[in-house]
């Protein structure tokens, strides 16, 4: 969702006659996107902060002026707290109102010397305030519903994203056009909670995600249609439907559970246990034998036994994960679990995150190994590091390397599979 948000802020910067700089000594504005899901991600906003104000005090040497901005959840968060550790921030932007980006740069041409903030909850959409989106590459993202209702006990989300919003139908299905007429070919819906999508369609019926899903798979020149992150008690049958019957979605699903034993799950205030979680799987399974699952895990949450811990291990037995992303709780301030008895120490969290993550790399690594001369279609997105070689992504979101034309940028070409390791494939085009 960063990555979605930068990219419309910069697109925004763009049209006000901004263009990207080589690198920060050359910025005449500088603006951090930041995230506040866990203290580490947070933590570094003040260090990164810290650097750039150097370069600005460097570029004032010279005469230069910079401009230094946060924007993100870290601001709706902490605004107070950038103001006075960061007091050389021009001005801080709520994750709801970075629209009022252009608004703010004028303020500030007048105003320097205080750190301007935003951190409203608007009544208005930001979406209807952006210019029109444009892909970057071959693959792009396309935020439909933003927020949060579920409040899990260790999650910020629902407090610096706000409540679930869901964008109306025809407003999506207007930016998939427009990212497919600039040259995409994969879109990526996202939301903090995708799948519990109910955008209004032109009669201003509420619309599932499947119906929003099935009008994108419609447009002309979309290739790969994907979805992120999906809540799994919200999973429904319409849903389930769609991979089965749309060519264009990706037999690739994040579904994350964050841990196995029922207790912990409740303590989280998840709306699902281990079995139903088991069930949605299943029957995702039964409608594309093909669909393989990533997940999100977090190890040592207040009260987490070893007995707990097992079980989150048995379920990554069960369903084998072909990648998944896992963390050490991490306290945030605010959210119901910061102050739950039974803290897990950090070395306990530590030890059970090496082995949680040893068997997800096993799982990982064997997927990757099974692809071996195999082919896929891989849709090239950037270049490698090495002279003549690409970087693109299969149908399962492996990373693919091979030594292939700049040509095919941006393309889907079939690709035999001829190497693999934990965190990519290799590849020769065919
Ligand atoms: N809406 C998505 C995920 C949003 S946050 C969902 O419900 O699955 C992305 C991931 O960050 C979460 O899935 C969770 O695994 C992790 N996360 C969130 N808060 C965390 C915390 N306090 N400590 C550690 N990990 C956390
Ligand atoms: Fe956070 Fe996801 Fe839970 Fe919402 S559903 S509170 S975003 S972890």
């Amino acid at each position: 969702m960063n990555v979605y948000d930068s990219h419309r802020m910069a697109v925004m910067l763009e049209n006000f006659g901004y263009t990207p700089a080589k690198n920060q000594t050359e910025a005449d504005l500088v603006l951090f996107n930041t995230c506040h899901i866990r203290e580490k991600a947070a933590e570094k906003v003040f260090s990164d902060l810290g650097r750039a104000y150097l370069i600005k005090q460097e570029r004032a040497e010279k005469g230069l002026d910079t401009i230094i901005g946060v924007a993100g959840c870290v601001v709706q968060a902490e605004d107070e707290e950038i103001a006075k550790r960061a007091p050389y921030v021009d001005f801080a932007l709520g994750p709801l109102t970075y629209h009022r980006l252009p608004e703010m740069l004028a303020k500030i041409s007048r105003e320097r010397g205080t750190t301007l903030i935003d951190t409203d909850f608007p009544a208005e959409a930001k979406f209807d305030f952006l210019p029109e989106n444009r892909a970057e590459g071959g693959c792009s993202f396309l935020a439909v519903q933003e927020g949060c209702n579920n409040f899990c006990t260790y999650c910020v989300v629902p407090y610096t994203r706000g409540a679930e919003y869901s964008r109306p139908v025809a407003e999506v299905v207007a930016e998939a056009k427009r990212l497919l007429a600039t040259g995409t070919l994969e879109i990526n819906l996202l939301g903090q909670n995708v799948n519990s999508y109910h955008g209004e369609d032109e009669s201003g019926k509420e619309r599932n995600l499947a119906y929003l899903l099935q009008k994108i798979a419609e447009l002309d020149g979309l290739k790969r249609l994907r979805y992120t992150t999906s809540y799994p008690a919200d999973v429904d049958d319409d849903l389930i439907a769609c991979h089965r019957d749309l060519q264009a979605l990706m037999p690739y699903l994040h579904l994350p559970v964050q841990s196995g034993s029922d207790k912990i799950l409740k303590a989280m205030n998840r709306r699902h246990d281990r079995r139903q979680y088991l069930e949605v799987i299943e029957k995702l399974q039964k409608a594309n034998d093909k669909l393989r699952f990533s997940s999100d895990f977090i190890v040592g949450f207040p009260g987490e036994t070893d007995a707990d811990f097992e079980q989150t291990l048995s379920l990554v037995n069960e369903v084998k994960y072909i990648q998944a992303f896992s963390f050490k709780y991490s306290r945030r301030p605010g959210t119901p679990a910061a102050v739950m008895p039974a803290q897990v120490e950090e070395k306990v969290k530590k030890e059970r995150l090496d082995i949680l993550q040893k068997l997800l790399f096993d799982y990982q690594t064997k997927f990757n190994e099974a692809c071996i001369g195999k082919a896929f279609e891989v849709l090239f997105e950037q270049k490698g590091r090495h002279n003549g070689q690409l970087i693109g992504r299969t149908p399962y979101m492996q990373n693919l390397h091979a030594k292939a034309d700049e040509n095919i940028l941006n393309k889907i070409v079939e690709v035999r599979v001829t190497d693999a390791t934990t965190n990519s494939l290799s590849g020769e085009v065919l």
